[in-house]
């Protein structure tokens, strides 16, 4: 029996804001110092009021701009109530019937993947647990709260269900993790918690009669996202071939056990006891310059693909990653702008125009595979790159004229990687510059020619290993700067002559 798969989900951000959704305490992620950054009322003192942090409301409306939702005229707050010990108000503040952003989609790999809508509320606190318990002699567990994030803005974007494989559902949490990142309004980093999915899951026979909906919480990686999604569509073929029932539930993820476990029966709407946030007015979105809103948003990923594609003509897993690494990718475009406005008189390396193409090959290889190892070996962000765009080209251009060996290259890059220094320099300091003059090479192959009269007479005679002994001997006498292919051209030219 084959089953129809229905997916969608649901993904919370926290925004990147100054402070927090409901009052001025600061909204600092990487805090580690425990309920620092509380005050009265995201602590939920009774008698205190709220007042709506307006980037928030601003991130939230350019994510929906990016992702070609409309933005709603009248939005308005509600309180979802629910008892948590980390959710010190015994409701959260989020938005019920009236979302700021409804009806977008993204597109993954030619599927057009609805968005429902978009909403902004708040972030519990964190629950802490510890083993030994506040006093370490005790010996017990203990739960301890830590308000930090209690109150951070925190976005909620909800698809349709037009999901249809667990690999979709992963392509489409990374874009959007990409487009929250490309537009600044999230780290969205789901090892530290600052995006979080959940997917509702269904399997059905027919695609009239849809299948009992399983909600899996607890989804704090790609790879969980991937994987859990695919435990569950088996669980539940499994189910229905044993003609059982599939329960409406929600499930957590065990990454260790790689499996989902029953938590509790579905909660309905209705459980919340939604109702209209009374200490905050409806939220009147024409106060807000959408016009401005949408001009702060950059290329975004799906637009720079094609483009990167068409412009540089580089291989689909090179877009790829000059597209998810966009520092990186923002830096190959400075690079290439160098090129395209090099000025032959201000560099030693000269730029011939019809080996421009080759070039940008040459500037994403060094740049994917050189530079980017650089930077991962040291943690250092793209953007705090000590190498200026210029002196990058420069490189590029004297690995392509043979200036430099490949080896050298190496050399090169991590020295300028380190103090941004000027590649010529580093190569003339070092003694690195390579020979690749015809003329040059020619006259010392023709002297080893005439040292070694019994190799040269090998190899004409059919010693073909004979060549690589006087290669080597050109290589001795120009101390190793001789450029290797041009050695290899010139000598079997003279000796085949
Ligand atoms: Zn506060
Ligand atoms: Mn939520």
């Amino acid at each position: 029996m084959t089953y129809r798969p229905t997916i969608g989900l649901e993904i919370h951000a926290e925004l990147k804001t100054n402070g927090k959704m409901f009052c001025g305490c600061l909204n600092d992620p990487d805090e580690r110092h425990p309920n620092l950054n509380v005050c009265p009322i995201c602590l939920g003192h009774p008698g205190t009021l709220p007042t709506i942090n307006k980037k928030a409301v601003e991130s939230v409306i350019k994510t929906g701009l990016a992702t070609g939702c409309r933005i709603a005229g009248v939005s308005k707050f509600d309180r979802k109530n629910y008892f948590y010990p980390d959710l010190p108000k015994g409701y959260q503040i989020s938005q019920y019937d009236k979302p700021l952003c409804l009806d977008g989609f993204l597109e993954i790999s030619g599927d057009k993947i609805r968005v429902r809508r978009i909403h902004l509320e708040e972030d519990t606190g964190r629950l802490v647990h510890v083993q030994g318990g506040p006093s370490a002699s005790s010996g017990q567990s203990a739960s301890l709260i830590d308000f930090n994030r209690a109150g951070v803005p925190l976005m909620e974007l909800v698809t349709e269900p037009d999901i249809k494989s667990a690999r979709e559902a992963r392509k489409f949490a990374e874009e959007l993790q990409l487009i929250l990142r490309y537009l600044g309004v999230s780290s969205a980093d789901m090892e530290k918690g600052e995006m979080r999915c959940e997917a509702n899951v269904s399997i059905s026979e027919d695609a009239a009669k849809p299948g009992v909906k399983v909600e899996v919480k607890n989804l704090n990686s790609f790879k969980s996202v991937e994987r859990a999604i695919e435990y569950e569509l088996q669980r539940q073929a499994e189910l229905l071939e044993a003609g059982e029932k599939i329960v409406q539930e929600t499930r957590g993820w065990d990454e260790n056990k790689e499996k989902t476990f029953s938590q509790r029966l579905k909660e309905e709407a209705h459980d919340y006891r939604y109702f209209p946030e009374p200490d905050l007015p409806p939220l009147n979105t024409s106060l807000f310059d959408l016009e401005k809103i949408k001009a702060e948003i950059p290329e975004l990923p799906h637009y720079r693909r094609p483009r990167f594609k068409e412009e540089y003509k580089l291989s689909d897993e090179q877009v790829e990653i000059l597209v998810s690494e966009k520092e990186l990718g923002h830096y190959f475009e400075q690079v290439i702008s160098e090129l395209k406005e090099w000025d032959s008189s201000r560099h030693r390396a000269k730029l011939a125009p019809e080996h421009f193409d080759a070039i940008i090959k040459l500037t994403a290889n060094y740049l994917i595979s050189d530079l980017m190892s650089l930077l991962n070996e040291s943690g250092d962000a793209a953007k705090d790159l000590l190498i200026t765009p210029e002196n990058f080209a420069e490189f590029v251009v004297m690995i392509h004229q043979g200036d430099i060996s490949s080896k050298a290259a190496k050399i090169i890059l991590k020295e300028m990687y380190g103090s941004g220094a000027d590649p010529s320099h580093i190569m003339e300091e070092k003694g690195l510059s390579q020979l690749s003059d015809t003329g040059e090479i020619e006259k010392v192959v023709k002297e080893v020619i005439d040292l070694n009269p019994k190799a040269a007479a090998d190899y004409r005679a059919g010693q073909k290993n004979a060549m690589q002994f006087l290669a080597g001997q050109i290589m001795a006498k120009t101390k190793g700067r001789a450029n290797p292919q041009i050695v290899q051209e010139i000598l079997s030219k003279l000796l085949t002559e």
